[in-house]
């Protein structure tokens, strides 16, 4: 289709409702969408943003003139609406979301029928629909009809409760704060972590579009609360979620915030115990404790470009049990091939439990002691082959090209040098036995980085 003109970004059409894109074009994008699913009912959801209630009836609107009927589901997790959307065979789904983006954001992302996002090829279909205007406009008989549809957190946090050890998870009667950041997985998360008997406090647990607790994104930086209510309770764990709920990253019982990649390790330390000769995918720039534990337990990692679509192919190719990211993001493949907060989230109590230790000393046992620093240089855009250029000029040891570079510069420690696909920065992730080596190597080639592309 040669040099069409995108609408999909990486994850789902996003943009800036009233000021980059308005409603009309969302209901001209969900009469492409309806025209590309061609028959059926279609679920719809959304998450707490402002403008979501708008856009959310602009989307059924639209699907509903293209002859599509359409169910409503209101807000709900991303990974609810995925679950729903398959189990309860619809023909696809549509959820109006910018996850974990500031609120003055939104977008559409599109779901197949086995919840998983439509393929890059089909998002083209959708768009040339769209650009060519050939959408199907349904006369007075043909008009779609819609309905409510309340039972998807239901059949959600059920889903989610028939992968674990319920019964394992209630005898530790466990003590969780959880952070839902004025996100969608307050409608949900509570509610499954209460079925498993835990002891339950909550912050930021109303929804609000404008994520005013802690911003739609949780970070390391930005839990600070979270650790410190978990200290004050005494709480086994911390956990919290992105606008969307798709992604979780926790903190253990002293409140120290964990990297998604070190949860997905001590996960994968868990599933691949449990399930001998089982493989894990995750992105180039987590935590060698990934082969490490893979090593230990009998299994194989493999290893992607960064980003969750590319880890939910590599997931789906490999038949891979488990997939992580360092953003919070895991997929656990028995459960639906997508990120979905609230099901890492069970994982992680059904490994505590059945450790029976506490958190941090579950993950010391698990994993071995590492220590990582980042950072990100913005740089001129088109300087940015120059500056990997200079990376590699110095570059001692073996380098990894599968995404920017990853240079390993001894057994242990190695630095990753990756341009950003979205912003005019490189991202510098460094890792190694002590901190002090992460830290120094983070220092040398950001410096290296900045200087080439000044
Ligand atoms: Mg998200």
């Amino acid at each position: 289709m040669g040099a069409q003109q995108r609408l999909f970004g990486t994850n789902g059409v996003r943009f800036v409702p009233g000021v980059t894109r308005d409603l009309d074009f969302v209901i001209g994008l969900s009469e492409a969408i309806g025209t590309y699913f061609a028959a059926g009912e279609v679920l719809v959801g959304r998450d707490g943003r402002l403008s979501g209630e708008a856009l959310m009836n602009a989307a059924v609107s639209g699907l509903m003139s293209s002859g599509r009927d359409v169910a409503e589901a209101g807000v709900v997790p991303t990974p609810a609406l995925q679950y729903a959307t398959r189990e309860f065979g619809q023909r696809g789904a549509v959820m109006v979301t910018a996850s974990h983006n500031p609120p003055q954001y939104n977008g559409l992302k599109v779901m197949a029928a086995d919840g998983v996002e439509i393929p890059r090829l089909d998002e083209q279909r959708v768009e040339k629909i769209f650009l060519d205007g050939s959408q199907t406009k349904a006369d007075w008989k043909g008009v779609g009809v819609s309905r409510p549809q309340p039972s998807v957190v239901r059949a959600y946090t059920k889903g989610i409760a028939s992968k674990v050890n319920s019964k394992l998870i209630s005898e530790r009667k466990f003590t969780v704060v959880m952070d839902l950041g004025n996100g969608a997985q307050c409608v949900a998360a509570p509610y499954l972590v209460e079925s498993f008997g835990c002891k339950l406090l909550t912050i930021n647990s109303l929804i609000d579009g404008l994520f005013p607790g802690r911003g739609p994104e949780p970070t390391p930086a930005n839990l600070g609360d979270l650790s410190a209510a978990v200290r004050a309770a005494k709480a086994d764990l911390g956990v919290a979620y992105d606008g969307d709920g798709d992604r979780a990253i926790f903190c253990d019982e002293e409140g120290k915030v964990m990297w998604g990649d070190q949860t997905g390790c001590l996960l994968a330390d868990y599933l691949l115990e449990r399930n001998p000769g089982a493989s894990v995918v995750t992105a180039v720039s987590s935590s060698q404790a990934a082969e490490a534990v893979a090593k230990k337990r009998g299994g194989a990692v493999y290893r992607t470009r960064v980003g969750s679509v590319d880890v939910s192919r590599t997931l789906l190719e490999r038949k891979a049990l488990f997939g992580f990211e360092e953003n919070g993001g895991c997929i656990y493949s028995p459960h639906i091939p997508v990120r979905d907060g609230g099901m890492t989230t069970a994982l992680l109590l059904e490994c505590l439990a059945s450790r029976g230790m506490s958190f941090s000393r579950t993950v010391s046992f698990a994993l071995p002691r590492l220590f990582q620093a980042k950072t990100k240089v913005e740089v001129d855009p088109k300087r940015v082959s120059q500056s990997l250029k200079a990376a590699e000029r110095g570059a001692p040891g073996r380098i990894d090209r599968t995404d920017g570079l990853k240079i390993w510069t001894d057994e242990k420690t190695w630095v990753l040098v990756r341009p950003s696909g979205t912003e005019p920065l490189i991202r510098v992730f460094a890792e190694s036995d002590t901190q002090d080596k992460a830290d120094s190597l983070l220092k040398k080639y950001a410096k290296i980085v900045k200087s080439a592309s000044s």
